[in-house]
């Protein structure tokens, strides 16, 4: 039996009707661009996190462009991000024109050290980015507590962990803003891209709105520069859609998880006591890998590595002039990391044949 890494065709089968019924309504109403749907959704959106306000926008790493931006982070700024993430990460800063100071990761959970955060602020330090990698909550108290201490400002790269907690408090509520993505694969996917910025600062919310589209809150008052990052009202409307669906579909995830979890004897990510992990991405650790993604490969299971690199060993990062053994432990997990298939739509079956696969 094949198991695919994930397969969006199923989830989008379960609901087919209520989904085609959003798309046409915006047909019908000609909403495209802003509009009802996009309303409605940022409302609903920031309901279900418990922020006061949301931005909707082009993508993840647009989200986090926009609140750089919306923090006025720049030039001359340093922003501290963690070596190990999807590339967008560091990306966005270096996009504004700042410098991402990469920080090693705590090894077992895999975000990013608060105790490498002490070690690498500098005066032109601004803000900190930590990412809840795989969808487990970064170590957010010890991080907000080193923010205030040096007045850093803390945003959340939440795209992997979309309903994930700490405490029974939804991430991308303890930062100063948070970023989302709803890229098809993530735990609330779109139909193409999609991403959004949340807030409780009021100030925070209308700059960011005001930054993605064009510098006007009202039209043609532009009062910066700005640029354009919207949310289309037919990706709003379908993710208003699955956002109801989304908590039963990530206590599916957590569910197959904790069969892996059992069942497999790899290090995965330790989980602290009182964090909720969101399960975007199920990694396990192996000194083995290409010869496990040869058995996998070969028996039709899907896989994927998160990331092969740290992201300072990245050739476009290269010119950081890090060393091997700078981030001891993101080079590790980098060395080791596999992604196995995790989607709600799994069926108990599949799990068995991959634990089965992997147990061999
Ligand atoms: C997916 C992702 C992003 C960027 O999202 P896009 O919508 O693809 O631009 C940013 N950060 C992390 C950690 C991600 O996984």
């Amino acid at each position: 039996m094949k198991v695919p890494y994930v397969d969006l065709r199923l989830q989008y089968d379960s609901m087919r009707g209520e989904i085609d019924k959003a798309i046409q309504d915006c047909l019908s109403q000609s909403d495209f661009v802003g509009g009802k749907p996009v309303e409605e959704f940022e409302r609903a959106f920031s309901g279900y996190l418990g922020t006061k306000h949301c931005v909707g926008c082009g993508n993840g790493s647009d989200a986090i462009e926009l609140a750089l931006l919306a923090l006025e982070i720049g030039v001359g700024d340093e922003v501290i991000v963690p070596a190990l993430s999807w590339v967008a990460t560091a990306n966005a800063v270096v996009n504004v024109g700042s410098t991402p100071v990469f920080c090693d990761v705590i090894e077992g959970e895999y975000t990013i050290d608060p105790a490498e955060i002490e070690k690498r602020t500098s005066p032109k330090t601004r803000a900190i980015i930590p990412v809840h990698l795989y969808g487990l909550p970064a170590r957010m108290s010890e991080i907000m507590d080193i923010a205030r201490s040096k007045n850093l400002l803390v945003i959340e790269d939440a795209a992997q962990a979309l309903g994930a907690e700490i405490n029974h408090q939804k991430v991308g509520t303890f930062g100063d803003v948070a970023t989302f993505s709803f890229y098809p694969g993530k735990n609330l996917g779109a139909y193409g891209d999609g991403g959004a910025v949340v807030t409780s600062k009021d100030d925070l919310a209308e700059r960011i709105r005001r930054i993605g589209n064009h510098g006007q809150l009202v039209k043609h008052s532009h009062s910066v520069v700005g640029r354009n990052s919207r949310l289309d009202s037919i990706q709003a409307a379908i993710l208003k859609v699955k956002l109801a669906h989304l908590d039963a579909w990530n206590e599916k995830r957590l569910a197959h998880a904790e069969v892996y979890r059992s069942s497999l004897p790899h290090p995965t990510q330790h989980i602290p006591e009182g964090y909720q992990h969101a399960y975007h991405i199920f990694s396990i650790l192996l000194d083995d890998r290409d010869r496990v993604v040869d058995r996998l490969s070969s028996q039709g299971i899907g896989h994927n590595i998160h990331y092969p690199s740290a992201i300072p060993f990245t050739d476009a990062y290269q010119h950081q002039g890090h060393k091997k053994g700078d981030f001891p432990v993101a080079e590790m997990i980098a060395a080791k990391t596999l992604s196995i298939p995790l989607f709600p739509e799994m069926t108990a079956q599949q799990i068995e044949v991959v634990v089965k696969v992997l147990t061999a």
